[in-house]
């Protein structure tokens, strides 16, 4: 059951569009679009994975691969990072209560220690030199953890306010 469709519409989320990036995607073999904005005033700065689909009649299509659950989309939505619907359907209404800003910087401490990219963002990487395994499963199930909390409570967040 969506429990969105009973709140708020998707119509109260701000798009993106793939759309908006035609120009620039027809310069040549974008694999991803870097965004930089502020949301509720905090500011966000990562990359969204694309992916293309060659058309019928010739030329390619480009998609978003949403950052959380790499489903193809051609619209995302802002809940702080943008996701696409099916996220923001599936993790709205939690209750988590944790300052957020300490569930950033503990998902920032562990990508430091895996090192991986900042950001929420990111696809499956490689465990780094020398540790050791159970210790690389326990930080990136930790990791999952927290992001999932950080989603969560940002997504609350939108619902209480908009
Ligand atoms: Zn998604």
């Amino acid at each position: 059951m969506p429990a969105l469709a009973t709140t708020h519409s998707l119509n109260d989320y701000l798009k993106l569009p793939i759309s908006r990036y035609r120009e620039q995607l027809k310069q040549g073999n974008a694999k991803y679009i870097e965004v930089s904005y502020t949301h509720r005033s905090k500011p966000y700065q990562y990359s969204i994975q694309l992916s293309k689909s060659a058309c019928h009649y010739g030329g390619y299509r480009y998609w978003w691969l949403c950052p959380k659950c790499s489903q193809r989309v051609s619209v995302l939505y802002c809940a702080g990072m943008y996701v696409c619907r099916h996220c923001i359907g599936a993790n709205y209404g939690s209750q988590l209560q944790q300052p957020i800003d300490r569930l950033f910087s503990r998902a920032d401490a562990i990508r430091q220690r895996l090192g991986w990219q900042s950001g929420v963002a990111h696809g499956i990487d490689e465990r780094p030199k020398g540790m050791h395994h159970s210790t690389y499963e326990r930080l990136v199930n930790e990791h999952e953890r927290v992001t999932a909390k950080i989603w969560q409570q940002t997504l609350d967040k939108l619902g209480c306010t908009s």
